[in-house]
């Protein structure tokens, strides 16, 4: 006999958020997708953004999130074995990324735009599961630095740019597709890679290294190769370790044990030991730093577009809870605070979303194009810097419009929040990312005349946003010495102008109205949900309000 409580009625619950297209229902991300050159995508993209969409997508996040990787360091008779054992509902994902391109479809796609596609559907993607889009990150910035070894890039990368995941634990040639990792962190520095203890001694074959050591982060241990650094005799150098030897024997890569980490729960960062880990060198003996530049400019870009995935979740699930959603017998969103609070977030959420795919497009142009390579090489870490440090006070103030539910991990918001922060330190941490935006300043003076000329595109279109112009040029002056204790104010300033710019000149009046009197004119405290009086607050909103497919 089953015992029904019937105390009382349940009633002003909020529908699940399901059956809706997550690309097509945001509108600053389908604009951006136009503008930029990757409009041919656009069919490809509501299909991935309906399936993202789906209560079935979103049952995959959370269970790939449930149900933590497991290490198995030996096999049953004491020997090693080093595997990684993920949930099914991870390999689901990955096969979806994989198969969508999210991976490397740029790479093998001479289509205008291939980047910005690929970006918007890492944006769309990553709403259904932020742990897993890691692998396939490093997967696609592994790309353009491999590059810098043709031997190695021929071999590899047909098996990169495949779209076929296949997770079996097998040398790159048996395997219909594979995936890659990176490992540069020690224990003693991971800002400073120069400080590596890892060595790398010569072998007799040509470029080939034994690599003794450890890395102190490797998320994605079950890659089937890695870029790693390590000392060599000419210093520090950039090698390629495959998971197992030419012969078919496994590369030795001891996995010590995975984080328990803040962030993500889906992917299985690790700390690993190398003892003549076999490596082939890529790029120049010593010059490491120089050849793994373009892959991490690559993963910058994607640290952006996850903390903007992160925001624009956020706005979905909060926007779509207080349109529904009672309190004081009003619905939230027609209470003026409350619609305050969802526009600035919405109002965060495009800027972010407009600067990334403005970003991506960078990444899209001809390397001979100077002012697009000139632009990507400024703008990334800018944009990176600001859109990462607004990402978790953004998901806080989100999860906070949910009320008491969205601190419930079945709401999906504390998943959210945990993984807010994680792009700030990937990748260059808040403060490393600023000292690279001054070296750029200092090494070329063309990267800022790019940046001046992309912004000043707006000029004339608010005054607020020409005398933040002006204030800009003030401080960053002819003379970019003595810059550094001031670098996160600068950047901050230049993350604002260059958002500001592209919203003036493509969002709609109500978006960049409320962007310059905040953002640019200061007018605003320093919570969201701050934003002066006379906004067009309810245009803001309905814009970014997630609808169901009908
Ligand atoms: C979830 C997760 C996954 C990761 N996965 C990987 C991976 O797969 N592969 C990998 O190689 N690494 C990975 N990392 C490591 C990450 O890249 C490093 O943590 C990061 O680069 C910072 O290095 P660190 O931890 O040694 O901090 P430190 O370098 O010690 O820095 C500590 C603090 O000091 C600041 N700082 C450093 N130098 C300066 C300076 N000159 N002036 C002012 N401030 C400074 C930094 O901004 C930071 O706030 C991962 C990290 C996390 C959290």
């Amino acid at each position: 006999m089953t015992t029904v409580l019937r105390t009382h009625e349940v009633e002003n619950q909020v529908p699940l958020l399901a059956g809706y297209d997550v690309f097509g229902a945001d509108v600053a991300l389908t604009e951006a997708v136009e503008r930029e050159g990757a409009a041919w995508a656009t069919g490809d993209l509501h299909q991935l953004g309906r399936l993202a969409g789906t209560e079935s997508a979103q049952e995959l996040g959370r269970l790939a999130e449930a149900n933590r990787p497991v290490l198995q360091t030996h096999d049953r008779f004491g020997n090693r074995i080093d595997v990684v054992e993920y949930h099914p509902a991870y390999h689901e994902l990955m096969s979806t990324a994989i198969a969508n391109g999210l991976h490397a479809a740029p790479w093998g796609d001479a289509r205008d735009g291939a980047h910005v596609a690929r970006a918007a559907k890492v944006i769309t993607w990553y709403q259904v599961d932020a742990g897993h889009i890691c692998p396939i990150s490093m997967t696609y910035s592994v790309v353009p630095t491999l590059r810098h070894n043709a031997a190695l890039a021929n071999e590899w990368e047909p098996r990169i740019c495949s779209s076929s995941y296949d997770p079996r634990n097998l040398p790159g040639e048996q395997k219909s597709g594979i995936t890659c990792g990176m490992a540069l962190t020690e224990k003693q520095g991971g800002s400073d890679v120069r400080a590596n203890t890892t060595t790398a001694r010569p072998l007799a074959g040509s470029g080939e290294f034994a690599l003794t050591g450890h890395k102190w982060f490797c998320s994605a241990p079950m890659s089937d190769g890695f870029l790693m650094t390590g000392q060599a005799p000419r210093g520090l150098s950039c090698f390629w370790v495959p998971r197992w030897l030419p012969d078919g024997s496994r590369n030795l890569i001891a996995i010590q044990r995975l984080k328990d980490k803040l962030g993500d729960r889906t992917n299985a960062s690790s700390e690993i030991e190398l003892l003549d880990t076999w490596g082939v060198l890529v790029g120049e003996e010593g010059r490491g730093v120089r050849t793994i530049i373009e892959m991490i400019s690559h993963t910058r870009l994607d640290c952006t577009l996850g903390s903007t995935a992160i925001m624009r979740h956020g706005v979905a699930q909060a926007v779509w809870h207080a349109s529904h959603r009672r309190a004081f017998g009003d619905l939230l969103d027609d209470q003026p605070l409350m619609r305050n609070v969802l526009a600035d977030l919405a109002v965060e959420s495009e800027a972010a979303t407009t600067a990334a795919l403005r970003l991506a497009r960078a990444y899209d142009a001809d390397p001979a194009d100077e002012h697009e390579s000139a632009l990507a090489r400024l703008v990334t870490p800018v944009v990176k810097y600001w859109t990462c440090k607004r990402a978790p006070q953004h998901a806080a103030e989100a999860l906070e419009c949910l009320g008491g539910a969205g601190f419930v991990e079945e709401s999906g918001m504390p998943r959210v929040f945990r993984q807010s922060p994680v792009n700030g330190v990937w990748e260059g941490s808040g403060n490393v990312i600023c000292l690279d935006v001054l070296r750029a300043l200092a090494r070329a003076r063309e990267t800022l005349d790019a940046y001046w000329t992309e912004v000043e595109q707006a000029c004339g279109a608010d005054p607020r946003f020409d005398r933040a112009v002006v204030e800009l040029r003030r401080e960053l002056g002819d003379e970019l010495t003595d810059l550094e204790a001031r670098a996160r104010r600068l950047v901050e300033q230049m993350a604002l102008v260059f958002q500001g710019s592209l919203l003036l000149r493509h969002a709609p009046a109500a978006v960049s109205d409320a962007f310059c009197a905040s953002r640019l004119a200061g007018d605003r405290g320093h919570a969201f949900g701050t934003l002066p009086a006379g906004l067009d607050l309810r245009s803001i909103v309905d814009r970014a309000r997630p609808l169901l497919l009908v």
